[in-house]
């Protein structure tokens, strides 16, 4: 069977070129008679895979000098734990901005160990905008202020950061890292997990400002402080060694677009194929206030919510699989990342047109 176009929200589509570079590498990598999968984590093969890896992203992102790159596994879900264990110091309090499901689960995780504070919600319109925030509710005592930067389930996204002042800004920026230029240094702490833009489920990636490690409560679990990983530079314990390594073959691919500023206008100009369609059609219509709209993940419905289960059957059969939205909001969602090819989106918004026109 060829190829299809999967809008997965996650795992998601990889560029074809890595996995075909992957496959060629299955059996022998570079000549160790060894797959990557087989490898010692402590061999010079390996070595050379993790820095090569680190050293990629931090060109990519532009990673000053005093944060550290660090390679963890339990997914971006373990962060919501590890987030406060290592960051609650002083006042054992952050605040949160509730832009729905991911972000209600980090601030559930962290109200465990310390206090989490909503200081801006989008609740009540369903999470369907980035909520206005008012920095006089901030607490200028707070640990940290968390963000979860794209909304993969609700569709939303950050294009303003909250002014925090001296508190280090932390955010969840699972779906969105790599697919748009972001300044590290307006961040304390950035995490992600790999299998929405950057890799395989497994590895999670966290960029975090040097001075954040090293002050993990007493109950922290040896596993979940920084400071562990960052003193065995992620090899504390065996890491997710293929995941990192098809991270490493997805930096080389954006670099060799053109890096971030490329990957970016790409990415652009996939979304605005499907919003501008959405905002001309009389049948469908996204459910995001435009200003707020995410580059990654589009939700969009019918009135009806039986010709949405009609559109998803008949988008399957034509290559368009994975289009039923999360159930919190309904409808459908294309979710169209780094790897997602424009030629997928062109076919999807000729498709809608037609499903359109045969309705009229
Ligand atoms: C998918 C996702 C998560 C959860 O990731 P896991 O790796 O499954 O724990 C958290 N936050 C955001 C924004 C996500 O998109």
């Amino acid at each position: 069977m060829s190829r299809v176009y999967n809008f997965s929200a996650g795992p998601s589509m990889l560029p074809l070129p890595v996995l075909e570079k992957a496959q060629r590498e299955m059996t022998d990598y570079a000549g160790t008679g060894m797959s990557v999968m087989e490898m010692s984590h402590r061999s010079k093969a390996y070595e050379e895979i993790i820095t090569g890896a680190e050293s990629l992203l931090r060109e990519l992102m532009g990673i000053p000098e005093n944060y550290r790159v660090l390679f963890l596994q339990g997914g971006a879900s373990s962060q919501f734990a590890m987030v406060p264990l290592n960051l609650f110091g002083a006042s054992k309090s952050a605040d949160f901005i509730d832009t729905g499901s991911w972000s209600s689960k980090a601030i559930k995780e962290a109200a465990r160990y310390g206090s989490a504070n909503v200081v801006a919600s989008s609740k009540d319109t369903n999470f369907n905008r980035i909520p206005e925030f008012d920095k006089t509710k901030f607490d200028p005592k707070a640990d940290y202020f968390y963000i979860c930067m794209n909304n993969t389930i609700e569709g939303t996204r950050y294009t303003q950061l909250p002014d925090t002042g001296g508190i280090p800004l932390v955010a969840d920026m699972s779906s969105n890292i790599l697919s748009e230029a972001v300044d590290v240094s307006r961040f304390g702490l950035i995490f992600a997990g790999a299998q929405k833009n950057m890799g395989p489920a497994g590895v999670t990636v966290v960029i975090i400002r040097e001075d954040l490690i090293g002050h993990a409560l007493d109950i922290t679990p040896t596993m979940f402080n920084y400071a562990i990983h960052a003193d065995n530079d992620s090899l504390y314990n065996t890491p997710p060694a293929y995941s990192i390594y098809i991270c490493k073959l997805v930096y080389e691919w954006i670099r060799d677009l053109g890096g971030i500023g490329a990957i970016q206008k790409m990415n652009e100009d996939k979304a605005a194929l499907l919003y501008d369609f959405l905002d001309s059609s009389s049948l469908f219509s996204g459910t995001v206030v435009p200003k707020d709209r995410s580059l990654m993940n589009i939700p969009f419905v019918t009135p009806d919510d039986e010709l949405n289960k009609e559109f998803i059957k008949e988008a399957a059969a034509k290559g368009l699989v994975e289009l039923k939205g999360h159930r919190s909001v309904g409808g459908m969602r294309a979710s169209i990342y780094n790897a997602f090819p424009a030629e997928g989106v062109k076919l999807l918004v000729e498709f809608m047109k037609e499903f359109e026109a045969a309705r009229r």
